[in-house]
């Protein structure tokens, strides 16, 4: 394949990928949910995929602490512990929790040994850095139309590309092409703050989850985050979210807190950076070929009657449109691996990931669902 990589920005990784460092956390679950599967065998990748990338500036495998900050937490943690190996997850006691942390938790946890921080901008430019993709910055796709059998991206009227396949791969923005209009996704801002490590916080040795996260520094620097607002359409970052992180932080190691020595600053200098994340209702990404929903709605119009039907009949595709977004709050673990499984489905290769765990990505699911269900 020849890739031409449409971005509006000037680089890769300037919205929800640009943070200067994210946690490859695991949301598991010990009953095999889909999403859990697509969280296990997503994170194996995208470990791979990062040991050919700087350790310490790019990402860092200093492992993952998820505390039980309560008891529902902890209860959920004892299930995954006795559900996964202890190569993937470990159950700490409080200290030793303490121990591998390097700074006070009050809490025992979860403890991923191959866990760790990514630099995202990082993944983004090694994974546009084949020979065979090339980069068109500041092209902005506002329309597409398809053309004999091809797909043609417009910014108004000026033709900007076209191919025979087309991967959407523009978080919620991809809602603006009638193709893909009527898929269920929602931005959601986040806000991270910036917190410059002392000489005290460099015993931060695991990034420490709770509500949030703290990661040790990078560059001199640590990450804590992150907000989550799903009403604002204001990315400048805001005092109050950075007091919302602080708390979160006082929740994952008061000790780190004072380490950090942020009450001697006001709190207006804190230094931030807010985007959107984007979900669809079930938290699976949407990954995968589109239909013409019109066309998919009346092909299909009897499963609305009695749902246990199989018709018989070939699915409206938009030939060559494809889609791979809402990945959330773990795009670093789901994204790489989604992209993998789009170039199977295009190449007819065997696909990375179990079927039913494709199926449960697809982006008709939503459309057959409100077929069904009538909503
Ligand atoms: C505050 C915050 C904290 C997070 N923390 C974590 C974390 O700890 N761990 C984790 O795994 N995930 C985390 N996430 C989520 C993760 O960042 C996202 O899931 C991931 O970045 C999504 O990548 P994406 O490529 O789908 O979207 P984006 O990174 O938003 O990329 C979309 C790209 O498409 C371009 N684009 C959009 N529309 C057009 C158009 N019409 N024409 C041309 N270009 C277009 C944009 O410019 C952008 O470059 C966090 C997100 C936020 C906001």
């Amino acid at each position: 394949w020849q890739v031409s990589l449409l971005e509006r920005h000037a680089a890769v990784a300037q919205e929800a990928s640009g943070n200067p460092q994210g946690v490859l956390y695991l949301k598991l679950s010990a009953h095999g949910t889909a999403l859990s599967q697509l969280i296990v065998s997503g994170f194996g990748y995208t470990r791979r995929l990062l040991e050919s990338l700087q350790r310490g500036s790019d990402w860092d495998d200093c492992g993952v602490l998820q505390l039980a900050f309560n008891a529902k937490e902890a209860e959920r943690h004892g299930q995954l512990a006795a559900a996964f190996p202890e190569d993937l997850l470990q159950w700490l006691e409080q200290p030793e929790a303490q121990a591998r942390a390097g700074v006070g938790v009050a809490h025992g946890g979860l403890y991923y040994p191959e866990g760790g921080w990514v630099h995202p901008p990082a993944l983004c430019q090694a994974q546009a850095m084949h020979a065979n993709i090339e980069l068109l910055s500041h092209h902005e796709a506002l329309e597409l139309r398809k053309v004999a059998d091809q797909w043609q991206a417009f910014d108004d009227e000026r033709l900007l590309a076209s191919a025979p396949v087309v991967i959407l791969a523009g978080a919620a923005e991809i809602k603006r092409f009638a193709q893909s209009a009527e898929l269920p996704l929602k931005r959601i801002r986040g806000q991270i703050t910036r917190l410059p490590e002392t000489a005290d916080s460099r015993a931060l040795a695991t990034v420490v989850c709770a509500e949030g996260y703290v990661a040790p520094a990078r560059l001199g620097e640590h990450t804590l985050g992150a907000s989550f607002d799903f009403n604002s359409d204001d990315l400048t970052p805001t005092t109050a979210e950075h007091q919302g992180n602080l708390a979160m932080l006082e929740e994952i190691s008061s000790d780190l807190l004072s380490r950090l020595n942020i009450s001697e600053q006001p709190l207006e200098n804190l230094e931030g950076r807010a985007a959107y994340r984007c979900t669809s209702p079930d938290y699976l990404p949407i990954v995968g070929p589109l239909a013409d929903l019109q066309t998919f709605n009346q092909t299909y119009a009897a499963l609305s009657k009695d749902a246990r039907q199989v018709p018989d009949l070939a699915c409206p595709w938009l030939d060559g449109l494809y889609v791979n977004s809402g990945h959330g709050s773990r795009g670093l673990i789901t994204a790489p691996l989604s992209g993998e499984l789009l170039a199977a489905w295009l190449d007819n290769e065997p696909l990375p990931l179990p079927r039913s765990v494709a199926e449960a990505c697809h982006p008709n699911r939503f459309a057959l669902r409100k077929l069904i269900r009538g909503k």
